[in-house]
């Protein structure tokens, strides 16, 4: 559940090789982490619109439900916030996302050009879970009989079609995250990393209930921030049986997983 950090790596990359200082800030962090975008993709992209608008605060989401906002800050700076489907968007495409910031007269144009734009890279995008590939049956541990057993417990609708699979060993062993829930595809990945004899069964079960509790408990925007783990989640998190013990038992071995221990 650690933050995966090759998106602050990237982005780090980003902002050195872009100058910070004439393009204005990148931010990376909401993109999750197995997403296949190149660093200089994106710097093309971001430099793009400084070049038509001055400074920008780029913001890449993976936000499939607001796919564009602008915020205009105090000091006259534009914030956009915008999916990475835009990374790598034609000319056009950018002329309307600037003059969206900009507004004026033509903003119903650009509106209708940005729309045009997701409507036809839409099909990019897949919303579908390709069932081949789901791996719920681990060597050690079964996730569909975890997933199937709290299904039941929880008792709502809401996870009827919420699907479940051993994710791939990714990059970089200084962080580990455990399991993801992908809220488009009602997708639960859990890192292969559990999947070991040494790790107790109660274990894998705690972490697929967190991310089941993603689907009954979708983030809150508040203040332009965005807060995934509400108070609802975390005292509906406390309620697992062994709530305590699993929090230990990560706290203890967290190391044997990042290769320390
Ligand atoms: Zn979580």
């Amino acid at each position: 559940m650690e933050q995966q950090d090759f998106w602050k790596w990237a982005e780090a990359e980003a902002q050195r090789s872009g100058s910070a200082a004439t393009v204005g800030r990148l931010d990376l962090s909401e993109l999750p982490s197995d997403l296949r975008l190149s660093v200089p993709e994106i710097q093309t992209f971001h430099t793009a619109l400084c070049e038509r608008i001055g400074r920008l605060e780029l913001v890449l989401t993976d936000n499939r439900r607001r796919m564009v906002s602008v915020h205009k800050k105090k000091d006259g700076r534009h914030r956009l916030r915008a999916h990475h489907m835009f990374v790598g968007c034609d000319r056009d495409t950018i002329e309307a996302l600037v003059q969206l910031m900009k507004g004026g007269d033509d903003i119903e144009q650009a509106r209708q050009a940005i729309k045009n734009y997701i409507t036809r890279n839409r099909d990019e995008i897949s919303f579908d879970v390709d069932p081949d590939e789901l791996e719920a049956l681990g060597e050690y541990h079964n996730l569909q009989a975890l997933l199937d057993q709290w299904r039941e417990e929880l008792g709502s609708d809401e996870l009827a079609d919420v699907v479940i699979t051993w994710g791939r060993y990714g990059r970089g062993r200084r962080t580990i995250r455990f399991g993801s829930y992908d809220f488009d595809r009602k997708l639960i990945r859990i890192h292969p990393a559990l999947d070991q004899q040494w790790v107790p069964s109660f274990f894998v079960e705690f972490i697929v209930y967190h991310e089941l509790l993603h689907a009954l408990f979708p983030p809150i925007e508040a203040s332009s921030r965005r807060v995934v783990h509400t108070s609802e989640f975390r005292q509906m998190e406390e309620k697992f049986p062994r709530y305590e013990e699993a929090m230990a038992w990560e706290r203890r071995h967290l190391p044997r997983f990042l290769g320390d221990g």
